[in-house]
């Protein structure tokens, strides 16, 4: 049985990873600083398993943490979702940001390497490609990241790049996550954001619960279908097994030392599609307003998927109903998120 380091391991889509690591056979420890999660998931992925990851308590940039990790369990892979995701609190605290998503990184990379653990799955984003030429986004696109966020995710592809050219052991795999949302069907687990969440969907389900009055729709005179911006939503349960199909590819004989894939559905839907969907599926209004666009945000873009289906044998199959309906099953289950 492998046995699977997950850092990040009790956030949104690290959780949802281990379920569905769990559910075919895969042991998970997670290691989590518990900065932007509560230690209730854990409880909740037993729920759903009947079997209870080990959690570790502690930080990827702490080594002496790290080493006991792999010293006590016999690791065979990593996952790296552990960071700090916040674009415009990158802008603000660019230092923190660095510190954790790259100096995390390579602390955690040096301890792999010391424990001949070279396999490593990593949680990129579609924010290194920032404001691109077309969609859909191939992963041959140039980068041009526009936050110290996006540039922490540019710069650790980059470590992870030349450690696979300093030493042929390592089996290394970028995924570029484009907008995941949704919640596990259960209606057990889901995105918990701490405060006034920024990210689109967890907003539409507080303003349906009634915990906000309005959506602010951020612009309406983008050169769009209907003039709001689109993304490339794609399911969190479609993430975690990409990462299942990523983990499954890297340890063939054939893998190569690098791969690199964007993890998305290949197709944009606007701020309009994503509200008037929520509201229909869900038949519960979502009042709206249009307000000014928000500084930074590109106008549209979304995945070309090809390479993950090509490679990996991975494809989205989760609709934006999907996402709509298990999005607000997790709020009406959980109105305040993991606690109360
Ligand atoms: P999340 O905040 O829910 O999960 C991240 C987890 O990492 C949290 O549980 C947090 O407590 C933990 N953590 C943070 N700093 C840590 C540290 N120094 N040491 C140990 N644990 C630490 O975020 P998420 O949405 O699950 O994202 C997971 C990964 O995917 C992140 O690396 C993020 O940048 C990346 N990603 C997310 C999105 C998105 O929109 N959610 C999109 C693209 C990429
Ligand atoms: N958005 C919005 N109102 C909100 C939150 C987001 O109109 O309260 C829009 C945002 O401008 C973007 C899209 O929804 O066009 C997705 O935003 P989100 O923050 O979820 O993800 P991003 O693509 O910015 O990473």
């Amino acid at each position: 049985m492998q046995k699977i380091l997950i850092t990040g391991g009790t956030g949104f889509i690290g959780s949802h990873t281990v379920v569905q690591l769990e559910s075919i056979g895969y042991e998970c420890v997670i290691l989590d600083s518990l900065a932007n999660s509560r230690p209730a998931v854990v409880d909740r992925i037993t729920k759903i398993t009947g079997k209870t990851p080990v959690l570790v308590e502690g930080d990827v940039r702490d080594r002496a943490c790290l080493d006991a990790v792999f010293a006590a369990h016999d690791i065979d892979s990593v996952i790296h979702f552990a960071g700090l995701k916040a674009v415009a609190e990158s802008i603000r605290e660019p230092l923190r940001y660095y510190d954790c998503n790259v100096s995390g990184t390579i602390t955690l990379l040096s301890a792999m390497a010391k424990a001949n653990v070279k396999t490593i799955v990593f949680s990129s984003s579609a924010t290194v490609y920032g404001e691109p030429d077309f969609s859909p986004i191939p992963e041959s696109a140039p980068f041009r990241p526009a936050s110290p966020y996006g540039k922490s995710k540019a710069m650790v592809e980059s470590i992870l790049t030349d450690l696979t050219v300093s030493d042929p052991a390592w089996r290394v795999a970028l995924l570029r996550y484009f907008n995941p949302v949704g919640a596990h069907p259960s209606g057990m687990m889901g995105e918990d954001p701490a405060g006034i969440p920024n990210n689109l969907m967890p907003f539409v389900c507080q303003v349906a619960s009634g915990r906000h009055k309005t959506l602010n729709i951020f612009g309406n005179d983008y050169p769009t279908a209907d003039g709001t911006a689109e993304r490339d939503y794609i399911h969190v349960m479609d993430l975690a097994e990409g990462h299942l199909a990523a983990l499954h590819y890297l340890v063939r004989s054939d893998a190569p030392r690098l791969t690199i894939a964007n993890l998305g559905t290949s197709r944009g839907h606007s701020v309009l599609d994503v509200v008037t969907t929520f509201a229909r599926v869900n038949n519960t209004p979502i009042p709206y307003q249009f307000v000014a666009r928000r500084p930074g945000d590109v106008p549209a873009y979304w995945a070309d998927a090809t390479r993950a289906e090509q490679t990996l044998g991975w494809k989205a199959t989760r609709s934006l109903e999907d996402m709509c309906r298990d999005s607000w099953n997790w709020q009406t289950q959980n109105p305040t998120g993991y606690i109360g």
